[in-house]
């Protein structure tokens, strides 16, 4: 496990940013917004499915048996990393189409139609490769943590370089190395954008902070009281079975 963060400059950043910030009940279900803890029943329901397990109260899926602090497969909140990947470019896609550009670095001149892109963006002069962090874990961003890729990092950041010569050409404009660090705060909702011109893992406090969205729609998880909103039938639609004859 990584040392925590501290320092002057991460409490600075920290107080800058997000002053009092709230990370969610602190509970069994990686929901933030749910307070459920599992019963000796669950976990032995979970041992028999091989670790799976539907939190009863807002149906958020994972898996009990795999390590919370082994971020190799499985994130803090139970998602991929894949999950977690496509989830923060969207989210950065999302504040690029609403901004019409990200601050600081420029217009929004193209977007990869695709996951897995090595480039996910063009914006201003970079070629912008996305990357993602629960804001409960170590603050910094690492260039090849793309999952099951099983590529080194040097291929990874060649793979990007080619990439970014390629898209040079079709713009017809030359392009340089970017990074956008996505942080999200699945409680709040709150996404914080970091920059650095390089393809390099980077601190978060060696980027520059370039914006901050609300991603309420895209946020995977939801309020329990929402969810058995949405599982129970709507008045009206308990009738289908009202014509049986008994
Ligand atoms: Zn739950």
């Amino acid at each position: 496990m990584p040392a925590p963060v501290t320092g002057p400059k991460w409490e600075r950043l920290k107080q800058e940013l997000w002053p009092g910030e709230f990370h969610g009940i602190d509970s069994d279900c990686p929901n933030p917004y749910c307070d459920y803890n599992l019963t000796p029943e669950d976990i032995q329901d979970a041992e028999y499915a091989n670790g799976k397990f539907t939190c009863p109260q807002c149906r958020w899926s994972w898996n009990l048996m795999s390590d919370p602090e082994d971020t190799r497969d499985r994130t803090r909140t139970g998602m991929t990393l894949g999950e977690m990947g496509k989830l923060g470019e969207d989210v950065v896609k999302q504040y690029a189409k609403e901004m019409q550009g990200i601050p600081e670095i420029g217009q929004l001149i193209w977007e990869s139609p695709v996951y897995n892109d090595p480039i996910d963006l063009v914006a201003g002069d970079y070629a912008i490769e996305v990357k993602s962090l629960h804001s409960e874990v170590f603050p910094r961003f690492k260039i090849a943590a793309d999952p099951g890729s099983g590529m080194k990092r040097a291929d990874v950041i060649r793979k990007k370089i080619q990439r970014m010569a390629e898209l040079s050409n079709h713009l017809g404009k030359q392009l340089y190395p970017g990074m956008i660090g996505a942080r999200l705060n699945f409680y709040t909702a709150r996404a914080d954008f970091f920059f650095a011109p390089e393809y390099k893992d980077r601190l978060m406090t060696a980027m520059q902070h370039v914006g901050f969205t609300d991603f309420s729609k895209l946020n995977p998880f939801k309020r329990p009281e929402d969810v058995q909103k949405m599982s129970l039938p709507a008045q009206g639609e308990t009738s289908d079975y009202s014509d049986i004859p008994f």
